[in-house]
């Protein structure tokens, strides 16, 4: 078990609808510790970092529209197995193939309005963090209960 940092976004449509406080609060929840969270505008240019491996791919365009359409809330998490913790509680990329439980499948009907991105992998991670947060805004500290959550 390696202490990880991932990259989540709260999609534009989880903000809108009210649901970043509830999503945010599931990551919590996990013991998963917040190191960098905001509110943002992605810009063009951002989004087409962020999203580089699907350029060329058919829902590409729609895919930058919608993450530029609206604010994201951008959140860095740390803890052992942060990625594919977050991953699991996302849920499928797909909703309509997310299990009851996961973010996207409770709130979820539609692959292009999924709510939550979180980074795929350690290299991911590690470029998508980077990426959205300047160091400055990487937040060290300790938590009281640091010992109840991670032996
Ligand atoms: N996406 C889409 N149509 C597709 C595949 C992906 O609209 O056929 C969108 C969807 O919002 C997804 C994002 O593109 O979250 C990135 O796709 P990826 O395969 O990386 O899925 P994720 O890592 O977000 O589960
Ligand atoms: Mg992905």
């Amino acid at each position: 078990m390696t202490t990880e940092r991932t990259l989540v976004l709260v999609k534009p449509d989880g903000v809108q609808r009210g649901l970043a406080g509830e999503i945010i609060g599931r990551l919590e929840r996990t013991g998963l510790q917040i190191v960098g969270m905001k509110l943002m505008q992605i810009s063009d240019k951002l989004a087409s970092k962020h999203y580089g491996e699907h350029e060329g791919k058919p829902f590409y365009a729609g895919l930058v529209g919608f993450i530029t359409s609206s604010p994201v809330v951008a959140l860095a998490l740390e803890g052992p197995s942060a990625i594919s913790t977050t991953r699991k509680l996302m849920g499928a990329t797909n909703p309509a193939d997310s299990d009851p439980g996961t973010i996207r499948g409770d709130f979820g009907v539609d692959m292009g309005r999924n709510l939550i991105h979180g980074s795929a992998n350690a290299e991911d991670a590690v470029r998508e963090v980077a990426l959205f947060f300047d160091d400055s805004e990487l937040v060290a500290y300790d938590r009281a209960t640091q010992p109840w959550i991670v032996e």
